[in-house]
């Protein structure tokens, strides 16, 4: 017999948690989840010619760039100096060691799909950097731990005094986040251990007998949930849910200082802590801690089996859609608190934050997994193609923390942030992007976004089916999409029908298509069209599947104009351009220096052609506009002028000039505008 050594008991640990993390492939070891399960990005190889150069630029280029960046800025050198490696005080903002975590979950998708070893090194160091830093119960936030007696400012005067404000367990959260991607990445479980010793102290230190606070920056959550499914350590949602459940109650701890700039605004609104979640039914407050925290509530709805943490979330999105989305996904429309106005207050100067545009395209991916509703993935598309893309320049190395609809010029990609959370957010968000294009059930196979792949999915656990999808798409509407299962199988193929090829171009009637279009969508089976039932979004496809099945779409992509609900002032007499899920703009560049004076009057002829040669290769758009002149009577009226747009995602990428999604589509409703500009503060 073999001695058991201490080392095969680390295996067989390392096996049980290799077991959980079965689940994310498709097995069973945590007990309830999402009744749909996403294909992890693992298993669908991208190759098309829109996110598969995102993705490779991202690894090549962002990755090094931000991990340059963060030990430039001194977010590396705090776990050295709190770590006791390094002398000094703590440098930046007292959540600056997100951005080492966010930027190691981005590294380590990365390293699943591409190993590298010289990265793989760095990550290590990294961590053991990190694990030094982590004081001996498992607190970890180097903002404290550099030099207690002197914290950063706004880390309070003693653990969790300012949790409202001091980013303590929205650390904790990220570094939950990345740990987990380690771990799947390598199968290590060094930056698991020293994530799982801090939450077991959260555990320790928070509960309904125990410390009754709430971060003030919700993202713990979905960390917590994370780290449920590799450790199976029911604790972590529980702790996830007494967190929201504190939401709306009396807490411990301190708000802000007075002259803190969110005074001006209420503090408890601003950090969704007004009432208790389930009662919450307009989204309120800082935008990105509010997308988390329902992503959050998703998670916690799934993992624990609390519908009624879904009814909540229905209500919000139903508001978040139906009023207060940007046409490009972007959500946030008020720079001061970063967050959330009132029902149709959507200035175009936009706030609309990238990582908010990451949080709704989270949140709307849980939706779907809940609901297997093609509505949510209609949302997930819009924002990914347009406002949460347009967050970083096609070179990989510029940001924009503001993703803005109109600009008056001088408003400029950053290389970095002094608050820099948007730019590592992009870098784990990326190498994702192929873990959104399918979702699974028992029998039915979702196919939810359209991008030239390949993917290996077990539909019902034992049915191995290679997927393989030619398109063109965002530029072109027609999709191939083959079946090849191992053995012949029976499942339901539910093939999205984009919202926008139905008339719908977001689900709550916020926005509106101005123009008729009556081409339908086709859908063949083997070449012969088919009329399959249309549920929930999904054209449903139920047939005995046999290798060499091609189901092929052909979704007509004209341009179409889009207006807004009347409400939204900022819109009034406007449209804007879409084709498929691209959003359009003009840019001064291509319009001889200006695009805010350009008038679209609904029967200004366009057309559409695709240039490889522009900024990486797009569909543009090409017409006839107008502009406004003063007539020698000194009256306003319309000269005609050509006309270019570009995808909104590409804007800023050839220098300095206007920009703008809406266009006044008559001379009344020109009207003095008040686009983003130079003066941009990031709280
Ligand atoms: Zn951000």
């Amino acid at each position: 017999m073999t001695k058991r050594t201490p080392v095969t008991s680390a295996r067989l640990c390392l096996f049980a948690l290799a077991a959980a993390f079965a689940f994310s492939q498709g097995g069973s070891a945590v007990k309830k989840d999402y009744p749909i399960r996403p294909v992890d990005f693992t298993k669908v190889q991208i190759t098309d010619t829109f996110w598969a150069p995102k993705m490779k630029t991202n690894r090549i280029v962002t990755i090094p760039f931000a991990m340059k960046k963060n030990e430039e800025t001194g977010r590396v050198d705090n776990f050295r100096k709190a770590a006791g490696l390094m002398k000094g005080a703590y440098q930046g903002k007292r959540y600056n060691d997100t951005d080492v975590y966010k930027v190691i979950e981005g590294a380590s998708y990365s390293l699943l799909l591409h190993p590298n070893p010289t990265l793989k090194k760095e990550l290590d160091d990294l961590i053991k950097l990190i694990g030094a830093a982590q004081e001996p119960d498992g607190y970890l936030y180097t903002a404290r731990t550099v030099d207690p007696k002197n914290p950063a400012p706004g880390a309070g005067p003693e653990r969790w005094y300012y949790l409202r404000g001091s980013h303590e367990l929205y650390n904790s959260g990220h570094m939950f986040e990345a740990a987990v991607a380690h771990y799947l990445a390598t199968g290590e479980k060094s930056f698991l251990e020293i994530a799982v010793k801090n939450a077991d102290m959260l555990v320790r230190t928070f509960g309904p007998d125990k410390r009754r606070d709430i971060p003030g920056h919700q993202e713990v959550e979905i960390g917590l949930a994370k780290l449920y499914r590799v450790t199976g350590n029911a604790k972590y949602v529980e702790l996830a849910k007494f967190f929201l459940d504190q939401r709306g109650l009396p807490h411990e701890g301190h708000l802000y200082p007075g002259d803190s700039p969110f005074a001006l605004y209420n503090q408890t609104e601003y950090m969704q802590d007004h009432k208790p979640v389930l009662e919450q039914d307009e989204a309120v407050g800082h935008a990105v801690r509010a997308m988390y925290m329902y992503a959050g509530m998703a998670d916690v709805a799934a993992l624990g089996g609390y519908p009624e943490y879904v009814k909540a979330i229905d209500r919000l999105w139903e508001n978040v859609v139906g009023k207060k989305m940007y046409l490009t996904g972007g959500v946030g429309s008020r720079g001061i608190v970063e967050g959330f106005g009132e029902n149709y207050e959507l200035p175009n100067s936009a706030y609309a934050e990238t990582c908010a545009a990451i949080g709704n395209a989270l949140w709307n991916q849980r939706l779907f997994l809940l609901h297997g509703d093609a509505k949510y993935i209609d949302v997930l598309e819009r924002v990914m193609y347009n406002g949460l893309i347009s967050g970083v320049s096609l070179d990989g190395m510029l940001f924009f923390y503001q993703n803005p609809l109109e600009s008056v010029g001088g408003y400029l990609r950053s290389p970095w942030f002094e608050v820099a959370c948007c730019p590592p957010n992009v870098t784990r968000f990326l190498p994702s992007v192929p873990g959104y294009v399918y979702g699974v059930t028992e029998d039915t196979l979702y196919v939810n976004l359209f991008a030239s792949s390949t993917a290996k999915i077990g539909v019902g656990g034992k049915k191995d089916v290679e997927v393989i999808q030619v398109t063109r798409y965002p530029w072109d509407g027609s999709v191939k999409i083959g079946i090849n299962p191992v053995r012949v199988a029976d499942f339901t193929l539910a093939v999205r029908i984009p919202g926008w090829a139905r008339n719908e171009p977001v689900p709550n009637g916020l926005y509106r298509f101005a123009d008729k279009n009556d081409q339908a969508v086709a859908i063949r089976l083997n070449n012969k069209l088919v009329t399959p039932p249309i549920e929930k979004g999904y054209a449903l496809i139920k047939r005995t599947w046999r290798t060499g099945d091609i189901v092929s779409l052909s979704i007509p992509m004209p341009i179409r104009r889009v207006v807004a609900d009347e409400r939204v002032k900022d819109d009034a007499g406007m449209a804007a351009l879409q084709r498929g899920p691209i959003v359009f703009c003009a840019e001064g560049v291509d319009n001889g220096g200006e695009a805010l004076d350009i008038v679209l009057p609904d029967d200004a002829k366009l057309q559409s052609f695709f240039r490889p040669d522009l900024v990486g290769g797009v569909e543009i758009i090409r017409g006839q506009a107008a502009s406004v002149v003063k007539s020698k009577d000194g009256k306003n009226e319309l000269r005609k002028r050509a006309f270019y747009a570009v995808p909104y995602f590409a804007w800023a990428n050839r220098g300095d000039g206007e920009m703008t999604v809406w266009f006044p589509r008559t001379e009344a409703a020109v009207r003095p505008r008040k686009g983003r500009g130079k003066v941009d503060p990031v709280l």
